[in-house]
């Protein structure tokens, strides 16, 4: 398809210590293309820069943008890096964009593009469980006031390392059920990975944080009865003879991670069941003891235990605020598979191509 390729002219080394925390780094090239009179124009991997954006630019006034959230990993005994199942993020952004009223991306341009900027910034890519963070992002860049869908669009791809989210060792989750907000309705646009989500998320999560807690877990908003899930990561329950997790619709953003995990879950054995968990009865059940493990699953965190909840004024505590063996198995399972040293699944992990 033909990717320009415009080199920065000094670029900068990668970082020399591995202190890379999250988002903050970015590779020196960005992957680039605009839409405008109805069509996608030149694809093209510039040095990484500021947006030059009109203050009209609907984006800033409507917030018609999207985004993605993908990794890609070293495997240590060869240096190759892959990327993690980038198919269901491409389809996913798709999603998003029809959802946004924003133009598609042609899937082999988007996977041809990724191959490109990563193989171009590939001594970015850290030793893992580190890893390269990968965002897609498009937002509308047309400059008018008037709310409907934009014209004009920028789409485009930064990469950048960030560090392991157990760099400092397992540590089990402190949730906080959200009583009060909600993130997303039937009809709504949960599903869709756009920035109104988590704008609206921002004082929820910071409210919880300053309680003490790690993260929120939001119920649906109709009846606030079930556990939908997490602020960037679903959610699922681990019993003796089921793993339950609330069943993907226009609410829930449908994590590749949580997808991955069902899957494993068949391999392993256990009776993964897609059912809204009742929060009530959660609670009674982490009380008795019946509720074994609770566990956390996006790109960010892989699989992270759940070691207390925090509802009705009441705090329960999930595996005695350790990881489980259930969870433990999962999240070893999914690290080997990201690194490309699995016997499952190694359909799931695209290599970079060489130039
Ligand atoms: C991205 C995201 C997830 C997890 O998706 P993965 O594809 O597994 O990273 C879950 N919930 C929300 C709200 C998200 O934005």
């Amino acid at each position: 398809m033909g990717i320009k390729i415009n080199l920065h002219k000094s670029p900068p080394a990668p970082p020399a210590d591995d202190n890379y925390g999250f988002g903050t780094t970015f590779t020196p090239h960005m992957f680039m293309m605009e839409y405008s009179d109805g069509k996608w124009g030149e694809p093209s991997i510039e040095p990484y820069g500021n947006l030059s954006l009109d203050p009209a630019a609907k984006v800033l006034h409507y917030g018609q943008e999207i985004f993605e959230g993908m990794k890609a990993y070293t495997n240590p005994k060869d240096r190759s890096v892959h990327m993690f199942r980038p198919d269901m993020n491409i389809k996913r952004f798709n999603k998003s964009c029809a959802r946004m009223c924003m133009p598609q991306v042609d899937e082999e341009l988007f996977m041809e593009a990724l191959h490109t900027l990563i193989d171009l910034d590939r001594d970015w890519t850290p030793e893992s469980p580190s890893a390269l963070y990968i965002r897609p992002t498009m937002i509308a860049t047309q400059a008018s006031l008037g709310v409907v869908a934009a014209d004009k669009y920028l789409f485009y791809i930064l990469i950048g390392p960030v560090g392991s989210y157990f760099a400092g060792g397992i540590k089990p989750l402190k949730l906080k059920v959200e009583e009060e907000f909600v993130r997303s309705a039937k009809g709504g646009v949960g599903f869709a990975k756009t920035g109104g989500n988590y704008a609206a998320s921002l004082l929820p999560i910071k409210r919880a944080k300053d309680e003490g807690f790690d993260q929120i877990i939001w119920l649906d908003a109709e009846s606030r009865l079930t556990v939908e899930e997490m602020g960037a990561m679903n959610i699922a329950f681990v019993y003796a003879d089921k793993i339950i997790t609330a069943p993907v619709g226009d609410t829930i953003l449908n994590g590749v991670t949580r997808d991955s995990v069902g899957i494993l879950c068949g391999d392993f054995g256990y009776n993964w069941i897609e059912t809204p968990p009742i929060i009530k009865e959660i609670c009674d059940d982490a009380e008795s003891g019946k509720l074994l493990e609770a566990f956390a699953c996006g790109t960010a965190a892989v699989v992270t235990p759940i070691g207390k909840i925090h509802y009705g004024g009441k705090e329960y505590t999930i595996t005695g605020n350790t990881e489980g063996p259930v969870t433990n198995r999962l999240r070893e399972t999914l690290c080997s598979i990201h690194t490309g040293n699995s016997e499952f699944h190694p359909e799931w992990v695209t290599k970079i191509s060489t130039s």
